[in-house]
């Protein structure tokens, strides 16, 4: 690229908040604005008008070459539609052409998660594996399958919705409908409620922190408590992680991956929370002992994944 080619953005759009930014060839974010996402009863255009002052202001007055977009919801295979998204208004709108003709540029758009393995398996933790599997740890789980080099979709665009995998028959019931989901065990929502269950019962820190109050607390709560060695905090994560684990095996078991990569919020806890996961897959996973297990790595982008990969995205199809 060369400067009067343009500049490639990412913007990652959310359930709360829309960020846009611009991306180097080395997947460096150069600058970035932030706009609140108007929330999903509202007019499509609303969305779109808030995407646009985004980027618009991250441009400022530069020309565009392209632009990627991370959306929280299920893209169409095709790349063309946002079909659902719980937090989100469009429901199979051609939100990429609309877009595209709106800012005269070039749009590409994805699912959030395959913008974030992108951005891991091009500058990331799992740079250069043709196999990866990425599981992103926040409210709930999602995920992303990368296989030969290639994401792997699916027929509907919706494969990588680990979170929806029953690992406990009769298990807690699910937002889905189901019962005993992995995200019910293991995402931010569990770390949670494994220590709402405690409050009152077994001293901690996070008793204070929430005034006994158990609907305040949040997992960043948690994640500070555990660093500070508050023992109920630490349980919870090795609740939560020991959980990571099985989940994992499963996944290891069918796909064979080269690399897992935890991404989300609640990766941000580290080994506190993958020591327990790596604990876990080896005990879990058929033939341990006569494969090699791969390796889990924190992801390296943290709340920038989604923009990196959108706009590698947007660079390489441009
Ligand atoms: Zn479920």
């Amino acid at each position: 690229m060369t400067p009067d080619e343009g500049i490639y953005l990412g913007v990652d759009i959310g359930g709360t908040k829309v960020l846009a930014a611009e991306v180097g060839a080395d997947g460096q974010v150069v600058a970035t604005a932030r706009r609140t996402t108007p929330g999903r009863r509202v007019e499509v255009a609303l969305v779109e008008d808030a995407l646009t002052e985004a980027v618009q202001e991250v441009a400022a007055g530069r020309p565009i070459a392209g632009v990627g977009l991370a959306a929280a919801g299920f893209v169409d295979a095709s790349g063309e539609r946002v079909m659902f998204a719980p937090h989100l208004p469009w429901r199979g709108d051609p939100t990429r052409s609309r877009l595209a003709d709106r800012w005269d540029t070039t749009v590409v758009l994805d699912n959030d998660a395959n913008c974030a393995v992108r951005a891991e398996g091009v500058y990331g933790v799992a740079r250069g594996a043709e196999d990866i599997v990425m599981v992103t740890l926040g409210t709930g789980i999602g995920g992303a399958v990368v296989v030969g080099g290639r994401i792997h979709r699916g027929r509907n665009g919706m494969a990588g919705e680990f979170g929806h995998m029953q690992v406990l028959p009769d298990g807690a019931p699910c937002e889905c409908g189901g019962f005993g989901c992995w995200e019910q065990y293991c995402s931010g929502n569990a770390l949670v409620r494994f220590v709402r269950t405690r409050l009152g019962r077994v001293p901690t820190v996070l008793e204070q922190w929430c005034e006994g109050d158990g609907e305040r607390l949040t997992g960043p709560m948690v994640t500070t408590a555990a660093e500070h060695d508050d023992p109920v905090a630490l349980q919870a994560f090795e609740s939560v992680g020991d959980w990571l684990g099985v989940g994992l095996a499963n996944l290891v078991a069918a796909l064979d991956p080269e690399v897992v990569v935890i991404g989300g919020g609640v990766s941000a806890a580290g080994d506190l929370l993958l020591e327990p996961a790596r604990s876990a897959l080896v005990r879990s996973l058929v033939g341990a002992g006569h494969r090699q297990v791969p390796p889990v790595h924190p992801a390296r982008f943290g709340p920038h994944a989604g923009v990196v990969g959108a706009a590698h995205l947007a660079r390489s199809t441009s």
